[in-house]
């Protein structure tokens, strides 16, 4: 299935024009005018060019897959310390992070029977492996977390349970968020009942043979049990051979292991503030990536982003008021140890992140601007809105999640924003071997960085704040 990139270009270019028209109505607002001029500005600028593109170009390109812990993560480290100080961005500095390892080997999944079929198939993240020798088990298939809960004991034990739940696209990815917990808890769910293995049709919306991978989370109580994902049309195959009455088996090998824990690290860097350089806006992206592609949607797009938008910025006639601080989180996709290590800061630090902003969902062009603010900020979020619109983006609610990265600061009062990403294609590459750069239109990341520079500057330059929100208890996981 092709993207409709000529749609979008189209659309990008009639776009441009629209902007012109769209700037000079003067009213009085919450946002004052010569900020709402420096604002539209930079996003006009954002998009006619940015670096965006080439930023994750280099960083697929050069550095490649960069699955936290290994080499290409420590690459990635150094290629961002020097990539966003060659953008102009000030006090660049790592803080070092510990982060799992993992090595996902290899991996063999065939079907048993007169003419054994290979399928295609990855191992999930943290996946243990088999024996050497490999597991063969007769497979059980179950359509839901809920429905293999429900089975005893004796319909699961020595079996390889199969969890066939199928993901629907969706603009808004919300499809994900319903079908992931299969993919998080089928393996410790499945081990409760005494299972051998656990497969899963992907969580992903590939049609292709292109399995995606992901993390899942053992109990620590129960029995460790490989995990593995298994392309679409493979997950058909099974369920049409089951459907037709077989009860078919699966050999599975795997060399899956964990490694020690290591150390990895946060990169951030900034625009420092003129007036209130303690304050900070804050953009974060993740700048691990899974293994199995170059982690150009997920999430060079989110660096390339970010560290634009803080370029573009630097280059304003003025600083902004407040600290523009872009943070490379460490281990996202394995944990959220970057997260969780830049979270450890005093209360007083916390308050002085004045909002923050994650770009973490591909490169395909924003089309909603959602808060969580206090509701005295309102205002000023319409005031933001009303520079944002003319991308095409249109205004969602006031609950905003903001993104895994920044929930250990929103859970602890941070203020954030959300630019939503259309995320129509974005789990037919996301976190498989075709997450390539391939996969990024110019055009169509410049209108996100035109986005993220236009919230970011209006945010630094407001002599107000968003207030705080409520602080929810730290979970732990
Ligand atoms: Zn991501």
């Amino acid at each position: 299935m092709l993207l409709p990139r000529p749609i979008h270009r189209a659309g990008m270019k009639a776009l441009i024009c629209l902007l012109a028209t769209a700037a000079a109505s003067a009213h009085a607002g919450p946002i004052p005018d010569e900020l709402r001029a420096s604002a539209a500005a930079l996003r006009d600028s954002a998009l006619e060019g940015s670096p965006a593109y080439d930023i994750v170009e280099s960083l697929t390109m050069e550095i490649g897959p960069r699955l936290a812990g290994s080499p290409g993560d420590r690459a990635a480290v150094a290629w961002a310390v020097d990539k966003l100080r060659e953008l102009g961005l000030e006090n660049v500095r790592t803080q070092e992070v510990e982060v799992p390892q993992w090595e996902r080997g290899t991996l063999e999944v065939t079907l048993s029977g007169t003419n054994p079929m290979q399928l295609a198939a990855t191992s999930l993240g943290g996946s243990v492996g088999t024996r050497a020798s490999g597991i063969e088990a007769e497979v059980v298939r179950v359509e839901s977390l809920e429905d293999l809960q429900s089975r005893g004991a004796e319909q699961i034990t020595g079996r390889i349970v199969f969890i066939d739940r199928r993901m629907e696209r969706a603009r808004d990815g919300s499809g994900y968020g319903r079908t992931v917990p299969i993919r998080l808890y089928g393996a410790r769910e499945a081990a409760k009942l005494g299972a051998r293995a656990v497969v899963i049709r992907s969580v992903g919306t590939s049609e292709n043979r292109v399995p995606h991978t992901g993390t899942q989370i053992y109990d620590l109580s129960v029995r460790r049990i490989p995990a593995i994902a298994l392309a679409a049309p493979d997950a058909d195959l099974l369920a049409w051979r089951i459907a037709t009455g077989e009860t078919p088996s699966l050999r599975i090998r795997s060399t899956a292991r964990q490694l020690p824990p290591t150390t990895s690290a946060n990169v951030i860097g900034e625009i420092p503030g003129r007036v209130a350089p303690d304050e900070i806006v804050l953009l974060g992206a993740h700048l691990d990536s899974w293994d199995l592609g170059t982690g150009a949607i997920d999430d060079g797009a989110g660096v390339g982003i970010v560290a634009a938008a803080a370029h573009l910025i630097g280059r304003q006639d003025m600083a902004p008021r407040r600290t523009i601080r872009v943070v490379l989180f460490a281990n996202e996709e394995f944990g959220l140890s970057g997260a969780r290590e830049y979270r450890r800061m005093s209360d007083q630090e916390l308050a002085a992140h004045i909002i923050g902003i994650e770009a973490d969902f591909g490169a395909a062009p924003v089309w909603r601007f959602s808060s969580r603010v206090a509701p005295a900020a309102l205002d000023l979020i319409a005031g933001i809105q009303e520079l944002l619109a003319p991308l095409g983006i249109e205004y969602g609610n006031n609950e905003a999640g903001g993104g895994a990265d920044l929930r250990p600061l929103r859970t602890g009062g941070m203020p954030v924003l959300s630019l939503s990403q259309d995320g129509t294609h974005y789990f037919d590459y996301h976190h498989t071997v075709n997450d390539t750069i391939d996969r990024i239109d110019r055009e169509e990341i410049n209108q996100n960085v035109a986005a993220y520079a236009t919230a970011a500057w209006t945010a630094a330059n407001l002599e107000r704040d968003f207030g705080r929100l409520a602080v929810e208890p730290r979970e732990s996981r």
